[in-house]
């Protein structure tokens, strides 16, 4: 399998989890856009979508899909990264796209769990359970229609990634 996996979904969904777990069963790249956009600005993107606003953020976001999309990688994006349908087009495009999708409660028991507000600044202000529902309704259609193939997510890590092997017929070692 040469062609990037890019794995999509709202935050908490398992895209970091499973993304690391998957590029190492498949021995190849992992790279998550979040971290990767973090780390090039020297910022979090709390703090950029603070200073600059989401639509710099989102114009960053798109430079780091492309900037980081290779050969034999698996690419963990960030839960918006497909609201701009460039970056839609771009992914199916350029790889397959597997969306991870989990039910709103456990999305939110996880988030809860570990809420990391510096990589996941609110979207909407509103208390997490309310966010959540919300953005996954507003999104829902966007991953399905960005995604090559839909998973559970709500299954263990390396469920998760069994199907997503399953569903490329990758030859990995898992
Ligand atoms: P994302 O990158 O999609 O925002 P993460 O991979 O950061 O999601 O996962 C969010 C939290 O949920 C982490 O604390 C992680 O350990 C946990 N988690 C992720 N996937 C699973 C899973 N399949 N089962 C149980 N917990 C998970
Ligand atoms: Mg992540």
């Amino acid at each position: 399998m040469t062609q990037p996996i890019f794995l999509v979904g709202p935050r908490g969904c398992g895209k970091t989890t499973v993304g690391l777990a998957l590029a190492c069963a498949c021995q190849s790249q992992f790279v998550d856009t979040d971290h990767w956009l973090q780390s090039k600005a020297g910022r979090t993107i709390a703090e950029i979508v603070e200073k600059e606003g989401w639509e710099t953020f989102r114009a960053l976001e798109t430079e780091t899909l492309k900037a980081v999309t290779a050969p034999s990688s698996v690419i963990a994006t960030g839960g918006g990264i497909i609201l701009a349908e460039h970056n839609r087009g771009f992914m199916r495009e350029h790889g397959i796209v597997i969306y991870l999708c989990a039910p709103v409660a456990t999305l939110v028991e996880r988030l809860e769990a570990f809420p990391e507000e510096g990589q996941r600044p609110t979207l909407t202000g509103k208390a997490i359970g309310d966010e959540v529902s919300q953005v996954l309704a507003e999104r829902d259609a966007l991953y399905r229609e960005a995604a090559h193939h839909v998973v559970d997510a709500s299954q263990t890590p390396e469920q998760v990634v069994s199907q997503i092997v399953t569903a490329l017929r990758l030859a990995c070692a898992s």
